[in-house]
């Protein structure tokens, strides 16, 4: 056994150390006259959503960035929807936009994720971003698994030649992060819900990740001792605490080091939110080859 105590990975304070980083590239691109801008696009009043999008303004904001929420109505018909993307792809003083999903019924997320010009894409969703990623190309990466990767990076932990199991395979999670791993030359397994004992997969790993979106579905019975465990999961218990796809309490008497929920990769993906979106204003800007903002 190599360890009886895991260390918790505090994403709360690792994200706050990017912002502060985002926050000082904010003031080096206003002091050359660009001011980074985000449009967060919000249909309907899905009630997690309007949180979610209120907490990722907070921050834009706190960061020195121009904000703005596009706020329409759940009645909106999908031509009215790609009209606005057209407009925000077109607005110099735009720089990020992002569309809060879920989209209500009858609106095409696909199809307006695919409209956004990629260069704006800070969520890093649309097809060519996708590609780029995969190819190793310069591009906008998914803000959670670059989060995970960000968290690892700054907590010391190295990937090269690790065995990581990622569960889950989202187009938002499981499959950018497989990528992400794989270029860093970890030896990647994607598990979901059709893979034959889950329990044993897990227990290969090195690094474990739980993007599933099912309480504490990983037991320490699933975790090889000593492994590092990441838990991106989100869910709503009955007395509505929030806790992760991972059993937290049994878990962290087995893993190496272990990331908590909530303060854990939550606040990382709004931190590369940031990252991204001042990536994408100083490439835009022409900037991107000045170290003080780099892209
Ligand atoms: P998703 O689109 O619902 O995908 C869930 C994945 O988990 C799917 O690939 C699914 O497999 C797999 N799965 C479901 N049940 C399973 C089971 N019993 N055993 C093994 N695999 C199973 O969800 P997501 O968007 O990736 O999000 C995953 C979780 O992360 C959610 O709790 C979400 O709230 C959270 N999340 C957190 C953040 C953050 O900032 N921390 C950001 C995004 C998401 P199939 O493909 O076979 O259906």
């Amino acid at each position: 056994m190599e360890s009886t105590v895991s260390r918790v990975l505090d994403g709360k304070a690792i994200a706050q150390a990017v912002r502060a980083e985002v926050a000082e590239r904010v003031r080096a691109l206003r002091a050359r006259g660009v001011v980074p801008g985000l449009a967060v696009v919000l249909v309907g009043d899905d009630p997690a959503s309007q949180v979610y999008v209120r907490n990722k303004d907070k921050a834009a904001a706190e960061a020195g960035f121009e904000v703005r929420t596009v706020r329409r109505p759940a009645s909106l018909r999908q031509e009215e929807l790609l009209a606005l993307i057209d407009e925000l792809n077109r607005e110099r003083g735009v720089h990020g936009v992002l569309v809060q999903l879920p989209l209500p019924k009858g609106l095409a997320a696909e199809a307006v994720l695919e409209r956004l010009d990629p260069a704006k894409d800070v969520d890093g969703l649309t097809a060519h971003n996708v590609a780029a990623l995969w190819r190793g190309e310069p591009g906008l990466v998914p803000c959670t698994p670059a989060g995970c990767i960000e968290l690892l990076d700054r907590s010391g932990i190295e990937l090269e030649g690790k065995r990581a199991v990622v569960i889950g395979r989202s187009q938002l999670v499981g499959k950018p992060l497989a990528a992400l791993l794989l270029a860093r030359n970890a030896t990647v397994t994607v598990a979901h819900s059709r893979s034959r004992d889950l329990a044993a997969i897990a227990r290969e790993a090195e690094v474990l990740v739980a993007a599933v979106g099912r309480a504490r579905l990983v037991r320490a019975s699933w975790v090889r001792p000593g492994a590092v465990v990441l838990d991106v999961g989100i869910n709503r218990l009955p007395d509505g605490r929030l806790c992760g796809d991972v059993d937290f309490a049994e878990v962290q008497a087995v893993a190496g080091a272990i990331t908590p929920v909530p303060g854990g990769i939550g606040p990382m993906t709004i931190a590369m939110l940031l990252a991204n979106t001042v990536r994408a204003a100083a490439r835009q800007s022409g900037l991107a080859e000045d170290a003080r903002v780099r892209g």
